[in-house]
């Protein structure tokens, strides 16, 4: 059967960067996802349809389509006082914090002054273009409690 919403899919993939880095695989082999309930990033959901078991595709995604632009504004400094253990702060560590209109983000350091830190709440692959290689290895459709919950239950799947 071909991919349309509400397919239960099994895929391979590789994403790379446009330098060929290898960012993130699909782990023992497989990845499931629920097509048409925004599980992933809408570029990679997009070439997906109407493709069937079987087929290799390879996708370029623009940050647009994928993790977002870089936003300026995400970045800010702001005082070491705010931080419950000032020690612990280092480039490079990340924490979850909630966005002005009320989001969970992950926010990372990029900088520490004296009295103040630099955090900046853009994901880490916005601004990139993502280079994904893709094997569909199986396409079923989902169970009536899968749409409901909008995820993939069962082997691999989401566990609860
Ligand atoms: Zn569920």
């Amino acid at each position: 059967m071909q991919i349309e919403p509400n397919s239960v899919v099994t895929l391979h993939y590789t994403l790379k960067d446009n330098d060929g880095n290898i960012i993130d695989q699909s782990e023992d082999g497989s990845f499931l996802y629920l097509h048409g309930a925004m599980n992933i990033i809408p570029g990679l959901e997009n070439a997906l349809s109407g493709k069937s078991a079987g087929e290799e595709i390879s996708v370029k995604v623009s940050p647009e389509e994928g993790y977002g632009v870089k936003e300026d504004e995400r970045v800010q400094e702001v005082p070491k006082e705010m931080f419950d253990s000032a020690d612990e702060i280092k480039v490079g560590v990340q924490f979850h914090a909630q966005s002005p209109d009320g989001q969970a983000v992950v926010v990372t350091v990029v900088e520490v002054k004296d009295d103040a830190v630099v955090i900046d709440g853009n994901h880490a692959l916005a601004g990139v273009e993502l280079n994904f290689e893709v094997k569909i290895v199986d396409v079923r459709e989902a169970s009536a409690e899968e749409i409901e919950h909008g995820h993939v239950h069962g082997p691999h799947g989401h566990q609860h």
